[in-house]
């Protein structure tokens, strides 16, 4: 077994490094958790620097680099703060690769050069009020009337809504019922009948903009059909994908953490000596440091197993669930190594924690990634209605 980076990966690992020192990111990340703006210029910068949409064919103006590539890049910017990483997290494992690998030729021409500029993004809507965990009960609907499609429904929690230039809406067609009915379709942000509720305050992650989506009888071309009904298994195989991009800002989260809190166990003084020659706080230290390498492990896995294509539906979640658990206790443990200026607003500690909190809910929670592992240990399906 092979556990080394290749030197590209290595590489680019330092080069993002350098970047975070030269654009000052530890400034940039509280600048827009204070302020709550999304830091646009960003996009031109990473643009050029070949980031964006890495991950997606080159003939469309990806790079074909591997997931774990863009692993790699999402972990390290996410130290600073996931915002920063946003923007490579959208553009590589995000719904894009959906169209990337599912979509018609016409929608990839049309959607992936403008995301690998920064010009496009790609938002997904999956969830709605009453349907989040639940999401084959999902009531969106698209219907074809007189030889047209219309799009009815609401959708939560829509990370990007608002800003993103294109969605990538879950959809029953017709009035097929179960999983087997649905399938996703994209809508262009200014379409007639689509419109956004107001913006989401989130405890954490600020400066990403989160809101409820309403289509009134929207006009969809057939053209912008990427899964027809009964391809449902598509939409969340390369989903895994996306909770490999969860589990990596987990990585960097808890990494900006354990970094920020060895060097200020270091530096900080009391009876005399620096915290880090006591014995409790070098086991805060150990076992965040464990943590987080165990999740590495697991993330690079489920990342590395995938290549240029899908991870393994088991992999994916075991690397998303013990991120998702790993970066809660890392954070939690940097604040009490902390002391009072742990809870802080002059220190990130208190920030890096809002921002670990959410993505044991997004991506699907916890719990039901537990249940998808527990059914592929127990080699039986376990069905939540009955
Ligand atoms: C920061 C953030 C970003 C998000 N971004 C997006 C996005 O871009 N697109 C999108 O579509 N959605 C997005 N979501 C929504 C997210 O996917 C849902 O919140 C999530 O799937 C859970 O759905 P819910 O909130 O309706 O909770 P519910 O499904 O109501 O669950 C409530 C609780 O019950 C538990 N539960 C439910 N069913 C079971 C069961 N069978 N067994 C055990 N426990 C169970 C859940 O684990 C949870 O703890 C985002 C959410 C957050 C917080």
């Amino acid at each position: 077994m092979d556990f080394s980076l290749s030197k590209e990966q290595t590489m680019l690992i330092q080069s993002l490094q350098d970047m975070g020192k030269r654009e000052k990111f530890t400034e940039l990340a509280a600048e827009i958790d204070r302020t709550g703006e999304f830091p646009h210029y960003l996009m031109e910068k990473y643009a050029d620097m070949g980031l964006l949409g890495m991950s997606l064919s080159p003939e469309y103006g990806g790079e074909g680099e591997p997931s774990l590539t863009a692993i790699l890049a999402i972990e390290t910017l996410a130290k600073h703060s996931p915002m920063i990483a946003a923007p490579i997290f959208e553009s590589n494992v995000g719904p894009v690769r959906v169209i990337d690998m599912f979509g018609t030729d016409e929608q990839k021409k049309s959607i992936i050069p403008g995301v690998c500029k920064g010009e496009l993004s790609v938002s997904v809507c999956m969830t709605e009020p009453e349907a989040g965990s639940d999401l084959t009960s999902l009531s969106t609907t698209l219907e074809e009337k007189d030889g047209h499609y219309v799009l009815n429904g609401r959708k939560s929690f829509i990370t990007g809504g608002g800003m993103a230039s294109h969605y990538m809406v879950y959809t029953r067609f017709g009035d097929v019922k179960g999983y087997k009915g649905i399938g996703a379709v994209i809508v262009e942000k200014g379409a007639p009948g689509f419109s956004f509720g107001k913006q989401e305050e989130f405890m954490g992650l600020r400066g990403m903009p989160s809101c409820d989506l309403f289509f009134d009888d929207v006009a969809v071309p057939e053209e912008n059909i990427v899964i027809r009904q009964g391809d449902f298994g598509n939409l969340m195989l390369t989903f895994d994908i996306e909770r490999c991009g969860n589990a990596a800002m987990c990585l960097g989260i808890a990494g900006g953490a354990l970094d920020f809190a060895r060097a200020y166990a270091l530096e900080r003084k009391a009876f005399g000596r620096p915290i880090c020659e006591f014995q409790d706080i070098q086991f805060m230290i150990a076992d965040m440091a464990m943590k987080i390498d165990a999740a590495r492990l697991l993330v690079y896995r489920a990342a590395n197993g995938a290549g240029q294509g899908l991870p393994s539906i088991y992999e994916a979640s075991m690397g998303k669930c013990f991120a998702n658990e790993m970066v809660r206790e890392v954070t939690d443990k940097a604040m009490q190594i902390l002391g009072g200026y742990g809870y802080s607003k002059e220190f990130p500690i208190e920030r890096m924690l809002r921002d670990s909190r959410a993505w044991g809910v997004a991506g699907g929670t916890l719990q039901m990634l537990k249940v998808t592992m527990a059914s592929i240990v127990f080699g039986r399906r376990f069905d939540q209605r009955k």
